[in-house]
């Protein structure tokens, strides 16, 4: 099992052997185990957050853009307008949902290195009383940056509108608590750091939120509210339901619980990114972010102005050493990027820092 490459990328995540391990046996969707498996699924989720009471758990089929469609489409109405916050490319594709939906939608743009201010959006709702909703990436994994969650939701909730919240690449490892912070929806998917496998998202939904949305979603696959009430009925998945990726995610959730939560995560990953962080900069390379705004989770770096380092062969030759690492996603400047999450340790890191000193080595002599 160990012929796998190490995942250094913002999902799908190298996992563990035992949440791999959970997927080999079959599971009947409309048997009782497996109804079992699903309530323990929901309940566990919303337990991340600290979301019980306040927030119902809807998963849904597919992967993380599948579940922020289906909570654009469900929550905002026709009769709805969305405010988008963004600093990077995971706040731009909410606004392209949103248009395709034919949604109003309006935008608060901040440049990719500098996090959104709640002022700002103040501001706005101040002045636009026909916006409903706010969207927020948590952690833009254009980047990596950290936005302000708590500033953001009390103004949204202070202002008397809905937030919704792409915490696809935060929830899991880094805080949020839905019993001290007004979030309607939060929205995140198996594959980053919950560790399990690609294939289901899930959003923690105020279920008054969800009973008026109802109607709302103009497609059939997509619609939260009755994906919601279809739990509700029976325990059952509307469709055929990603069995071996629920099994898998279940693993993974009582590993999170084992390892003492998101907190411990959270920590275990800022190892990790320390780790890299110290190697990478004793080599030459510049983290794009201020380390201020910088979030444990992935790590952009500046390609080195004094040495020509081309990407392909960059990647190529840690990828002949088994790290597979990710392009960088800016709109300005020259990047790549190393994800700290996943089922991995300082020792990986410390593995990678030196096969990324012997490339520099190889690829200057080459
Ligand atoms: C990964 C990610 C998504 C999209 O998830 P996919 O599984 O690639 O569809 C959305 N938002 C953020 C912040 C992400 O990191």
């Amino acid at each position: 099992m160990n012929d796998s490459p190490v995942l250094l990328t913002p999902g799908p995540l190298t996992t563990a052997v035992e949440t791999r391990r959970a997927m080999l046996r079959d599971w009947g969707s409309r048997d009782p185990a497996f109804i079992a498996l699903t309530a323990e699924l929901r309940a566990r989720l919303l337990a991340v957050a600290g979301g019980e009471g306040t927030h119902v758990a809807v998963p849904l089929q597919g992967s993380g853009t599948f579940i922020v469609e289906a909570a654009i489409a469900t929550l905002v109405g026709p009769a709805d307008k969305l405010l988008v916050l963004i600093n990077g490319a995971y706040g731009e594709r909410m606004v392209t949902i949103a248009q395709r939906l034919g949604r109003a939608v309006e935008t608060l743009r901040w440049a990719e290195n500098r996090p959104v201010e709640a002022a700002a959006v103040a501001d706005v709702l101040r002045a636009d009383p026909a916006i409903t909703h706010v969207a927020l990436v948590h952690c833009e994994t254009t980047t990596g940056i950290l936005n302000p969650l708590p500033e953001i939701a009390a103004v949204v909730a202070e202002a008397g509108r809905a937030l919704l919240l792409d915490a696809m690449s935060s929830f899991g490892a880094l805080p949020i608590d839905l019993a001290a912070v007004p979030v309607t929806a939060v929205l995140a998917s198996s594959n980053k750091c919950l560790e399990g496998v690609p294939g289901l998202g899930f959003a923690l939904v105020q279920p008054a939120a969800l009973e008026r949305a109802a109607g709302n979603c103009p497609s059939l696959s997509f619609d939260l509210h009755a994906q919601w009430t279809g739990f509700e009925k029976d325990g059952q998945w509307r469709f055929t339901p990603p069995v071996q990726v629920v099994a898998a995610l279940v693993e993974a959730l009582r590993a999170l619980e084992d390892e003492g939560g998101p907190a411990a995560r959270g920590r275990r990953y800022q190892d990790n990114f320390d780790t890299l962080w110290a190697g990478m900069r004793r080599l030459g390379f510049e983290l794009f972010l201020d380390e201020a705004v910088q979030a444990p989770i992935i790590a952009t770096f500046r390609m080195p102005k004094d040495r020509p380092l081309a990407f392909r062969a960059f990647y190529d030759a840690l990828a002949a050493r088994g790290f597979l690492i990710y392009p960088g996603k800016l709109t300005q400047a020259e990047s790549f990027r190393i994800g700290c999450i996943g089922a991995l340790d300082r020792r990986d890191f410390e593995r990678l820092l030196e096969a990324v000193e012997e490339t520099l080595v190889a690829l200057e002599t080459a």
